[in-house]
């Protein structure tokens, strides 16, 4: 617990040094948000990154938010602590398949989860988190939208929406690995206790729901709800935080794990600091686009 303390206090000397700010997603290690100066959904993470005075940004985080921060702030240095904290489903979208597939379907706008690479970003028209991916789907003129990576958070969005959807083969791990049973037999345990689950979620585990919404949104709905009890269909970490927020209500975790998410360790801040590693570089001729297509989707959210 003391190497604990004295790790922590090293950080908080370097980040003044460096005038860094430490941003960490909510699927990140409970000691990891501890010493995060802002926790939150990929979305809020935008725009903190957006937002920031500090000359450094560490991300706690995997590549694809790292790349965001560094396109929106190329002034800035955007450091990821671990160079492999990488998400499966980003790495399920490549260029080449994106451009074959706006060929078999032109007037179709293609709507990239930010939960892909920047050189995906830079193909699409505009991109979504899980929070408005709904709306911005409904915003587009377009009524043909081809909607990449993730077909669970695809489907969900064509559940709520008139347009013609066109899903791709995508799907995070994570998510697919809460099924039905695990809820029901959690259920069973705790019967008084709500389901609110992430919208990459497959769509039978959706539907037996009482709520499901990206993880501001669940964050919010628990905060606003009387019920004390939820069984939560997301990453695990997400209940530190939730537990956190929220110390008279009990959650319980379906138990599924991104191993992206946890290979940021406090070693690895630490060492972020330290060293200035690994500074996360989007390539010049892939900043526009993919710049174009965030800042579309920030000024629908930010209205
Ligand atoms: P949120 O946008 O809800 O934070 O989700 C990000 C993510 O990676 C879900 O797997
Ligand atoms: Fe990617 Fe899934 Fe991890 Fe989210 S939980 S970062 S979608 S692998």
């Amino acid at each position: 617990m003391d190497d604990r303390i004295e790790r922590n206090n090293r950080i908080a000397r370097l980040k003044m040094r460096r005038n860094a700010v430490i941003l960490a997603h909510v699927y990140q290690r409970g000691e990891v948000q501890d010493i995060a100066d802002f926790v939150g959904d990929s979305l809020d993470l935008t725009i903190r990154a957006l937002d920031t005075k500090s000359d450094v940004i560490v991300f706690c985080g995997v590549r694809f938010m790292a790349e965001t921060a560094a396109l929106l702030n190329p002034n800035k240095i955007v450091l990821l602590p671990d160079t492999n904290a990488g998400c499966e489903l980003a790495d399920m979208a490549t260029v080449e398949a994106i451009r074959v597939a706006k060929k078999k379907h032109p007037n179709t706008a293609v709507v990239s989860y930010i939960n892909s690479t920047a050189a995906v970003k830079a193909e699409s028209d505009i991109c979504c988190t899980s929070a408005n991916a709904v709306s911005v789907v409904n915003a587009l003129p377009e009524s043909s939208i081809l909607f990449v990576p993730d077909k669970n958070l695809g489907s969900y969005v064509a559940e709520q929406s008139d347009k013609e959807i066109i899903l791709w083969n995508g799907h995070c791990y994570v998510h697919e690995d809460i099924t039905v049973s695990k809820l029901a037999s959690l259920k069973e345990q705790h019967p008084l206790a709500q389901i609110i689950v992430h919208p990459e979620c497959p769509a039978p585990v959706r539907h037996m729901a009482d709520f499901t919404g990206g993880t501001g949104q669940m964050s919010r709905y628990v905060a606003h709800s009387s019920q004390p009890e939820f069984i939560v269909g997301t990453e695990d970490h997400f209940t530190y935080k939730l537990t956190k927020d929220n110390p008279d209500k009990r959650f319980y975790p379906v138990e599924t794990h991104c191993q992206g998410m946890s290979k940021i360790t406090l070693e690895k801040v630490e060492f972020a600091l330290e060293r200035m590693e690994h500074i996360v570089e989007v390539p010049e001729r892939i900043v526009d686009k993919a710049s174009r297509a965030l800042n579309r989707m920030l000024a629908l959210s930010m209205k």
